[in-house]
C-alpha cells in the first residue's frame, strides 16, 4: 500500500469517517502514522480510587456500579451521574449534556476512567472523564486528540490496520548513514512504538527518530526556499528613493518601519536575490513596509505582487494601498476568485501588458494562471497559509526570479526565529506606531458579563464597533455556549436594536465575506464571531473586544485576537470573561492584562506551558509539527540542521533520495491553511 494514499481507502474508514479526519487535519495514510497520540494513559500504574491525589488527573479502573436518571439542571443542561467502585473505594462520574458518553457506560463492567479527580477525600467525582474499556491492560494506551464522531478506540484501530498495511514494505526516508551517525531508530520501529509503546523508554526513542525527521523535512524545506538567495538577480531597482511615498503617507513611519525598510532597499541594491522575512507583532504595520518595497520595485518599472490569505484581507490592502500608487502615478489592481470573470480577465490582460504595476490578490494570483509583463518582486502576508511550491509558481512567469518578502506576526522568540529560517534574512518590527493607546485588558468573571455589555453599549452608541469573540465549541461540549446560541441571545438581549453579525467557519465563505465586509464597512455594531476573524482584518472604528471562555485559548492566540483592536486613534478595551479559578490560568490571562508584547506574551506562555500549547490550537500552520516540539528540542533542531546541510551539499537536488523529496514537499505543500 502506498501510505501517502488519501486516508479514506484505508480498511475501516471510508468517505465519511475521512472527512471527520480531515477536521483533525489527516488526510493521508502517512498523515495518520505520524499523528501522535495526544496523550498516553500509563495502565502500568492505574491507581486505586482512594489513593489518587485531588484535583489532578489520574486514571483508574474501575466497574459501573449505578447510573442515576439524568438530571435537568438551570440554564437548561442535562447532567448525568454515574457510581463506580473499584472494589475498595467508590467514585462518581458526571458528565454536562454529553448523552453520548453517559450512555457509552454500561453497568457491570469494567472502564478505564482518566480524568481530573475532584471533591474530598469522603466524596470523590471525576468531571467528564475519558472512559475507555479495558481491553489488554498494561503498557501505555495512546489516546488520540479526538473530534466527534471518530472515538478513541475506531481511531486505534485504524492506526492498527494502517500498521499491519504499510509497516511491510515501509521504506525508511532517512539513509542509514544518517540514522547511525545521530543514533535514530528506525522508521518501523518509531511507528510501531509511538502507536503502542513497548514501554516509556521505547516512546522516547520513537518520538526522537519522528521529531527529527520533520524538523529535517522542515529544514530541507527552508533551504529549497532559500537556495537561490546567494544568485544574482538582475533585478536591480536603482532608484530606491522614497521621498514621495513618505509624503504621501497620511502618517509618518515608525524607526521600527524606516529601519526595515532600509534593510530590504539593502537587499534590494545588493544585487543578489532577496528572500526576506518580515516579522511584526500585530499592529506594527508591515503593510506599509510591504508597500515601501513594491514601491521601490514599480518605480523602476517592475511590477509587484502582494498575497494575502483571504478575499478580505485582499481587498483591504488593495483598498489603502490603490490610492497611494495612484499618487505615485502608478496603477494598482485587485484579483481575487470571486470577481467576475470580466473582470479577472482585464486585470490579467493589464498585468501582461505591463499597465497595472502592483497587484494585490489572494492564491487566485496562483490559480489564475498570470503572466506578468516584468514581475520583480513577491510579498506574501501572513505566510503560513501558502506552500513553498505555490509561492515559487507566481514567480515563475517571468524572465527572472522575482524577490521576495514574508510578512509575519506569528511571535517567534528571536534565538528560535534565527535557528528556523537562519537561511532567510529576519527582519523584525519591533515598535509600534506611536500615539496609538495601549489596548487595555481586563480579566472578568461572567457574573460582571451584564455590566460588560453596558459598558460595550456605551462606545456603541458613540458610534463605535464591537467584536464579541467565542470559542470553538464541538457539538454537544459540556456546558458551552455555541457562537449561533450566543448570537441569539445576544440579538434578543443586551444587543436589541443594533446591528449585529454573525461570523463562524462553517458559513459558506461567500456569506463570511458578505459578514466581514459589512463590519468593515460600518454596517455592523457588533460583530459576534469564533477565532475566524484572527488574521489581519483592519477595522479601525472596532474598539472594543470581548472573549468569552478565554481560559480556552492560548496566550499568543488572545494577543493575536486583541490586535483586531487599537488599530486606530481611539483608546480600545479588551475583555476577558473567564469564570476558571485555576491559579495557573488566572496567572496566564493577568499576564495579558498586563503586556501588550507579542514576543514578551510568547516567552511567558512557552515558559508557563510548555511548547505543545504555544501557538494556539489552530493559529499558525507556520510551525505545525506533528512530533516535533522545536522549543524544548533546540540541539536536536541543530542537529536536523546540520543533516540538512550534509545532505544538500552531497546532493542537492535530493536524486538518491527520492522519499525524502516527497516528503518534504508534501510537508511544505500542507502548510495551505
Ligand atoms: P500589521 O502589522 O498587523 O499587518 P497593519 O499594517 O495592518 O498592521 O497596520 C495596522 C494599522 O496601523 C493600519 O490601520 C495602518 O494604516 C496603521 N499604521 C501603519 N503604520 C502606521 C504608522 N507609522 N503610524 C500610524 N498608523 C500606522
Ligand atoms: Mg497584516
Amino acid at each position: 500500500m502506498d501510505w501517502l494514499c488519501e486516508i479514506q481507502y484505508l480498511k475501516g474508514v471510508g468517505p465519511k469517517r475521512a472527512e471527520l479526519y480531515g477536521k483533525l487535519e489527516i488526510e493521508t495514510v502517512y498523515d495518520l502514522l505520524h499523528t501522535a497520540p495526544r496523550t498516553y494513559l500509563n495502565l502500568t500504574r492505574p491507581l486505586p480510587i482512594a489513593d489518587c491525589p485531588l484535583n489532578e488527573p489520574c486514571a483508574v479502573v474501575a466497574v459501573v456500579a449505578k447510573k442515576s436518571p439524568a438530571q435537568r439542571i438551570r440554564g437548561g443542561m442535562t447532567l448525568y451521574k454515574i457510581r463506580v467502585t473499584d472494589g475498595s473505594s467508590d467514585m462518581t462520574v458526571t458528565y454536562f449534556n454529553s448523552q453520548y458518553a453517559a450512555d457509552k457506560l454500561k453497568e457491570g463492567e469494567q472502564y478505564l476512567f482518566f480524568g481530573k479527580m475532584t471533591g474530598n477525600l469522603l466524596r470523590r467525582e471525576m468531571g467528564s472523564p475519558l472512559a475507555e474499556p479495558l481491553e489488554a491492560a498494561g503498557g501505555l494506551y495512546p489516546i488520540y486528540g479526538l473530534t466527534a464522531g471518530l472515538t478513541n478506540r475506531i481511531v486505534q484501530s485504524h492506526v492498527k490496520n494502517a500498521l499491519e498495511q504499510a509497516l511491510p514494505s515501509l521504506e525508511d526516508p532517512l539513509p542509514e548513514r544518517m540514522r547511525t551517525e545521530y543514533q535514530l531508530c528506525h522508521l518501523t520501529y518509531a511507528l510501531q512504538n509511538l502507536h503502542f509503546p513497548a514501554g516509556e523508554q521505547e516512546l522516547e526513542i520513537a518520538r526522537a527518530r519522528l521529531a527529527f525527521e520533520e524538523l529535517l523535512l522542515f529544514q530541507l524545506g527552508m533551504a529549497k526556499l532559500s537556495e537561490d538567495r546567494e544568485e544574482p538577480s538582475g533585478i536591480r531597482p536603482e532608484n530606491r528613493d522614497l521621498g514621495a511615498f513618505y509624503a504621501a503617507l497620511p502618517f509618518a513611519l515608525t524607526g521600527a518601519q524606516r529601519r526595515v525598510i532600509e534593510e530590504i532597499a539593502g537587499d534590494l541594491g545588493s544585487g543578489k536575490r532577496m528572500n526576506r522575512l518580515v516579522q511584526g507583532d500585530v499592529g506594527s504595520g508591515k503593510t506599509m513596509v510591504a508597500a515601501a518595497a513594491a514601491v521601490m520595485l514599480c518605480q523602476n518599472g517592475w511590477q509587484a505582487a502582494l498575497m494575502a490569505p483571504t478575499e478580505i484581507l485582499a481587498e483591504q490592502h488593495f483598498r489603502s494601498l490603490a490610492p497611494l500608487f495612484e499618487q505615485l502615478g502608478m496603477r494598482a489592481g485587485l484579483l481575487t476568485g470571486s470577481m467576475k470573470k470580466r473582470e479577472k480577465d482585464e486585470i490579467k490582460r493589464a498585468l501582461a501588458a505591463g499597465e497595472v504595476a502592483f497587484v494585490v490578490g489572494t492564491h487566485a494570483l496562483i490559480v489564475e494562471d498570470v503572466a506578468f509583463a516584468k514581475i520583480g518582486l513577491v510579498i506574501t502576508d501572513e505566510q503560513h497559509r501558502f506552500g513553498v511550491k505555490q509561492r515559487s509558481r507566481l514567480g515563475s512567469g517571468g524572465e527572472e526570479p522575482p524577490h521576495t518578502l514574508v510578512m509575519s506576526a506569528t511571535p517567534i522568540p528571536r534565538t528560535l526565529a534565527l535557528m528556523l529560517y537562519g537561511d532567510l534574512d529576519v527582519s523584525v518590527i519591533d515598535e509600534l506606531p506611536g500615539g496609538r493607546k495601549a489596548i487595555e485588558t481586563y480579566l472578568i468573571d461572567a457574573g460582571k458579563r451584564e455590566r460588560a455589555y453596558g459598558f460595550i453599549r456605551r462606545y456603541l452608541d458613540e458610534g463605535r464597533q464591537a467584536y464579541l469573540v467565542c470559542p470553538l465549541v464541538e457539538e454537544g461540549e459540556n456546558g458551552l455556549v455555541s457562537v449561533e446560541e450566543y448570537y441569539k441571545e445576544a440579538v434578543r438581549g443586551p444587543f436589541a436594536g443594533y446591528r449585529v453579525g454573525l461570523l463562524h467557519g462553517k458559513l459558506p465563505a461567500k456569506e463570511k465575506d458578505r459578514v466581514m465586509r459589512a463590519f468593515a464597512g460600518g454596517e455592523l455594531d457588533v460583530l459576534i464571531a469564533t477565532t475566524v476573524i484572527e488574521v489581519g482584518v483592519d477595522v479601525p472604528n472596532a474598539v472594543v473586544m470581548l472573549i468569552e471562555n478565554a481560559e480556552r485559548f492560548g496566550l499568543s492566540q488572545l494577543h493575536q485576537l486583541r490586535g483586531r483592536i487599537g488599530r486606530g486613534e481611539y483608546q480600545s478595551f479588551c475583555i476577558l470573561v473567564s469564570d476558571h479559578r485555576a491559579p495557573e490560568t488566572r496567572e496566564r490571562l493577568k499576564f495579558l492584562c498586563k503586556s501588550t508584547d507579542g514576543f514578551q506574551i510568547a516567552e511567558f506562555d512557552l515558559q508557563q506551558r510548555g511548547p505543545g500549547d504555544f501557538f494556539g490550537s489552530r493559529q499558525s500552520g507556520a510551525l505545525r509539527f506533528k512530533v516535533a516540539d522545536v522549543f524544548s528540542n533546540m540541539e536536536m533542531l541543530r542537529q536536523a540542521r546540520e543533516a540538512c546541510q550534509g545532505l544538500l551539499r552531497e546532493d542537492p537536488e535530493l536524486e538518491g533520495y527520492p522519499l525524502l523529496r516527497r516528503l518534504m514537499e508534501r510537508f511544505f505543500n500542507g502548510f495551505v491553511g
